[in-house]
This record gives C-alpha cells, structure tokens and sequence, in this order.
C-alpha cells in the first residue's frame, strides 16, 4: 500500500514520515495544517528570533516604535540574497539576521552621523540600510580572519599543551618505570 507523500511547506521537498512535524494555526477560526521537516521548523524559529532581535536593535538606533512592512521587505531582501535590481529572488542565500544586526551594531555611529542631513523617518532607514550593505561583506572578512587567528592561537595552545603532557609522562616512565596507561 502506498502512503501518501507530503511536502514540506517551508522548503518543499518530500517528508518522511519519522521526521514530520504538524503545525496547527487557525486563521479566522478555521484550523489549518502545515506539515513542516522538524528541521526545518526550528530553523525558521531561530530566524524569527533573529529578525526580532534585529528589528529592535533597528528600532533603537532610530528611536522609533514601528518599522514599515516596506523596510521588512528590504531586510528579508538582504537575508535572501534577493537582488531586486535584477529582479532575482532567492532563498535564506544572503547574510544571516545576525550578521545583519552585527554590522548595523559596528555602523552605530556612521548611521547616527547621517540623521540629521536625511528628511524623513523611511529616508533615513533607507540609507542606514544602504551603509550596512555596503559593509557587511567587510565585516564578513574581518570575522572570518578574527576566527582564523583564534583558531591558530588555540592550536599553538593545544601544542603547548601536548609537549608537556608528553614531557610528564617521560617523566614518569624514567623514575617509575610505569607501563603507559591503554589510553595513549
Ligand atoms: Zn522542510
């Protein structure tokens, strides 16, 4: 007998059963069902948060209480990678909601420098939108290099660590004639 294959509505590709997830919303009174890859679910959550969370670091730069739905669509544009110049829309392939939120954060006095030349609220945003384009890649970079060097001291450390450790066990074995433990 064969089952019925389903779709999951978030990235659209089959599910297995074992990995299904059913949501449940009611829009107007009448309940809906999504069938979504648990995956896919906790994905799409960590990103509400992360668009949350830069909404308001957004909202705290400008001092303001809403941000238009127009201005949403640019950020989600930046997410998905979209360009809207060519008309080509993709899918979560841009620059995460967090890394959005970092650069907005790092371009803190940039931004405020230009508010009082910039009329109106959209305007404003709009241009802070555009600096934030313009430097997310080198903050990428600058990221990406911070991480190289962190990783290089810790394996210097973890080289550090193991010359000693050896030493020790030279050590050891010379004053009393241990056999090595199985685990080395
Ligand atoms: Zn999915």
């Amino acid at each position: 007998m064969r089952t019925r294959e389903y779709k999951c509505y978030y990235c659209k590709n089959k599910i297995k059963t074992n990995e299904e997830l059913i949501e449940n919303k009611s829009n107007d009174g009448k309940k809906v069902l999504y069938r979504i890859h648990k995956t896919c679910f906790e994905f799409r959550e960590k990103e509400k948060l992360e668009l949350d969370s830069l909404v308001e670091t957004i909202k705290k730069i400008y001092n303001i209480e809403i941000i238009p739905s127009s201005f949403y669509v640019r950020l989600q544009d930046l997410r998905n990678g979209n360009d809207t110049y060519n008309k080509v829309k993709k899918s979560k392939n841009g620059y995460r909601y967090k890394l959005i939120e970092y650069t907005y954060r790092k371009k803190y006095p940039d931004i405020k420098k230009t508010l009082p030349n910039i009329n109106g609220s959209i305007n404003q945003l709009n241009y802070g939108l555009a600096i934030v384009r313009n430097s997310i890649n080198d903050v990428v970079l600058e990221l990406k290099a911070r991480n190289a060097r962190k990783k290089e001291l810790e394996k210097v450390r973890d080289e550090k660590v193991v010359t000693k450790i050896s030493k020790e066990i030279v050590v050891d074995k010379k004053e009393k004639k241990k056999p090595l433990p199985d685990w080395l």
